[in-house]
């Protein structure tokens, strides 16, 4: 598999070092100013043909799965039951629930405690909106993905990699039906 074979975005910003993100399934070098991106692919070779290899394979397993359909009324109320459910088990409170469409992720939680859920997880299955629930939701408790966040997390759920690898595999299903 060749790099320039495969499709990727360059955007140059001012900034230190360069960094490549997968935010959105597609490879974006973002690089600093005046930074040639093939120096980029000379020392990051091998890190970034993981990436594609793991892209790729998100790609090939997201072909087999099935998005549900919910209606707008169904998936809110299993939002707010998860929501209601995970704050009485962690004993924590939040401000608000936001519903939106979002493009780079699945929902996220400001440091004002307000929810943001993404209107494109209603196709997921109920065990991963569960999850992204309580993922955001253990933000409450610690901001970061350090240490600590990610064993809260493992106490209550043990096979968390697995399901973020799922998501990111749903992640470019629902692509599709963005782009509709
Ligand atoms: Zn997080």
């Amino acid at each position: 598999m060749a790099l320039n074979n495969y499709s990727y975005k360059v955007s140059y910003r001012d900034i230190k070092y360069p960094r490549v993100e997968l935010k959105t399934g597609k490879l974006l070098f973002v690089l600093p100013f005046g930074y040639r991106p093939n120096i980029i692919y000379g020392r990051n070779k091998s890190w970034i043909y993981k990436k594609i290899n793991f892209i790729e394979e998100c790609l090939t397993k997201a072909e087999s799965k099935e998005l549900i359909e919910r209606s707008k009324e169904e998936f809110e109320k299993l939002i707010y039951n998860a929501v209601k459910e995970i704050i009485d088990d962690l004993k924590i409170e939040i401000n608000h629930i936001y519903f939106r469409k979002m493009k780079t992720k699945w929902a996220s939680l400001s440091s004002f405690k307000n929810l943001t859920v993404n209107r494109f997880m209603k196709y997921l299955p109920k065990y991963l909106i569960d999850y992204i629930i309580f993922h955001e939701l253990v933000h409450v408790i610690e901001r970061k993905h350090n240490n600590r966040f990610w064993e809260i997390v493992e106490e209550r759920c043990k096979n968390y990699r697995k399901l973020e690898k799922e998501l990111f595999e749903y992640w470019f299903k629902v692509s599709d039906k963005r782009s509709i």
